[in-house]
């Protein structure tokens, strides 16, 4: 680790002065906890000139959460939110995949807009200076090529690990986002980009979100359908503080013996966090055996883990379909 370089920090206190500093310094950097941000800055990994902090910001720290509606502050912790009634009495899939996150001192810093717009990761990429130079960096910074992939033709398959995602993936949730051009409200699946394609039509594990410049996220909501059961499990090397080996989030509702709905989202695999597509072709009966070999293919499809951690791709998407079958079947169970 290197001393932290030299930068500017500034503290605005109101989303305007957020945008105002943001129209000031078109370069600089959103700044949540930290927890990931200033561990990047120290590596060499990146050294933004300007950091503007919104822990100051008393709008960005809501969080509402009744039987019908979430809404949560991208400034907001992970600490609160995993502590919050409502959201462990309504959505307990967010407050789940948020105390998951990391340890109890990150999590007391960590913010929701961090979690959900975390750096992709890689072995290559989370390194020092001088680790990364010696193999001659990477498509990630500034190498030409990729060692995970060295034919990935300009492609980069670092993984989208954020624990939120797949949570607030399943709930259908939206994002606001504030940026010089105003508000607009997306699915927070259209904010990331990393569908890794070869023919560089979308994003991948360099360029994984859709913010435009100077935008930001500001908050996070969902709507909460009558009858829907959720709930996040991730599998980890260190239990007490750990990135997932793959992370899965499960809703789904239960209409007498048929599966009614069936959400599935992934985190640790994709270079963006996965909603598995198809699976409504699996609801309007009982869960069978042949209905969870079904998921397990729509798994094996989508989920493209490459070696971008220590643990190799294949075992991770074979922990992510072990994953989702058995938190489906432990939902539908109730
Ligand atoms: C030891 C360790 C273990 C970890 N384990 C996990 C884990 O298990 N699961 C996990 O998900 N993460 C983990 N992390 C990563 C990190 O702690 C969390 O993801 C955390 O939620 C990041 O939030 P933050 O507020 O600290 O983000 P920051 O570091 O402040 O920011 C992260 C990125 O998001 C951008 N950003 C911040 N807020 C916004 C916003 N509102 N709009 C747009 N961009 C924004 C920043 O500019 C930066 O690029 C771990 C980190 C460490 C050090
Ligand atoms: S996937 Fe390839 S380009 Fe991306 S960070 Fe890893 S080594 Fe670098």
């Amino acid at each position: 680790m290197y001393p932290l370089p030299e930068f500017e920090l500034l503290r605005p206190t109101t989303i305007d002065e957020v945008l105002a500093a943001r129209a000031r310094h078109p370069d600089s950097r959103l700044l949540g906890g930290g927890t990931d941000l200033l561990v990047n800055i120290r590596r060499g990994i990146e050294a933004p000139a300007v950091l503007i902090a919104v822990a100051d910001v008393a709008e960005l720290h809501a969080i509402e959460a009744t039987a019908g509606e979430i809404s949560i502050g991208a400034a907001a912790t992970l600490a609160d939110l995993a502590a919050h009634d409502g959201v462990r009495a309504h959505y307990p899939v967010v407050a789940e995949a948020a105390e998951q996150v990391a340890g109890p001192t990150q999590r007391v810093m960590a913010t929701v807009g961090g979690n959900l717009c975390l750096d992709t990761r890689c072995i290559y990429y989370n390194q020092s200076e001088w680790w990364r130079g010696a193999n001659r960096h990477c498509l990630k910074t500034t190498g030409e090529m990729c060692h995970v992939a060295p034919k990935s033709r300009g492609v980069c398959f670092a993984t989208f690990s954020g624990d939120l995602a797949p949570a607030l993936l399943v709930l259908d949730a939206e994002a606001t986002l504030l940026g010089p051009d105003g508000l607009r409200r997306i699915p927070l699946a259209d904010l990331y980009t990393g569908y890794a394609r070869q023919d560089g039509s979308t994003g991948d594990g360099k360029n994984y979100l859709s913010l435009r410049p100077g935008e930001f996220v500001a908050k996070v909501a969902a709507r909460n359908p009558r009858g829907l059961r959720s709930a996040y499990r991730k599998i980890r090397v260190r239990r007490s503080i750990e990135y997932p080996v793959a992370g899965v989030a499960v809703a789904l509702r239960r209409d007498g013996d048929a599966l009614a709905d069936l959400r599935v989202a992934f985190t640790g695999t994709n270079p963006r966090p996965v909603r598995l597509e198809g699976t409504d072709a699996l609801c309007g009966g009982p869960l069978t055996e042949d209905i969870c070999q079904k998921l397990d293919d729509l798994v094996r499809d989508q989920i493209m883990a490459m070696k971008t951690t220590f643990t190799p791709g294949h075992y991770r998407r074979r922990v992510a379909g072990v994953l989702a079958r058995r938190l489906t079947t432990e939902l539908f169970a109730g």
